[in-house]
């Protein structure tokens, strides 16, 4: 019978505990549909690589949520992370990137952002440079040089104005 061979419980190889399926996050490529480790197991595990390697868990996050979001993906996590290692500072602001988790999902003004340099829909490593939130967040939709181009305006309008109210 079909419906028998479908186990309603499994033993959990980290924990050796039995558990109902239900206590096994959802996962496809598994033949039973469930992850092989209970929820409880997977969630320390993914805390323990969240600390011990947190521009890694970043790398893996912030790919995921490109391809969500129709990126044509092409960078490997190795290489995001070894990019992540690298970079310290915002390469517009020059402000100390954070590279430590808060412990909240909080987005901070040094936190680490993704951009894609010439705002393509491509994630490779020639397109790809990690920077600060506000820098990405006033880039927009803007090129490298567009950015730059806006901030000397920026700099230039916002300057005599405040020269000539002097
Ligand atoms: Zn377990
Ligand atoms: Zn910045």
């Amino acid at each position: 019978m079909p419906e028998e061979s479908v186990p309603l419980k499994k033993k959990c190889p980290k924990c050796r505990r039995t558990r109902p399926l239900t206590e096994f996050y959802r996962n496809r490529s598994q033949p039973d549909g469930r992850h092989p480790i209970c929820r409880v197991c997977r969630l320390k595990e993914t805390q323990q690589t969240y600390t011990a390697d947190y521009p890694r868990w970043w790398s893996r996050v912030t790919r995921n949520q490109h391809k969500r979001y129709g990126h044509k993906v092409l960078i490997s996590i190795d290489e995001l992370a070894n990019l992540a290692h690298e970079t310290t500072h915002c390469m517009y602001c020059g402000v100390e990137l954070r590279w430590n988790p808060r412990g909240d999902d909080r987005i901070y003004p040094d936190s680490p952002s993704l951009d894609r340099y010439d705002n393509g829909n491509v994630l490779d490593t020639k397109n790809v440079r990690i920077i600060c939130h506000p820098c990405n967040a006033g880039k927009g939709i803007d090129t490298y040089e567009g950015y730059v181009n806006r901030c000397r305006n920026v700099v230039k309008i916002y300057g005599e104005k405040r020269k000539s109210t002097m």
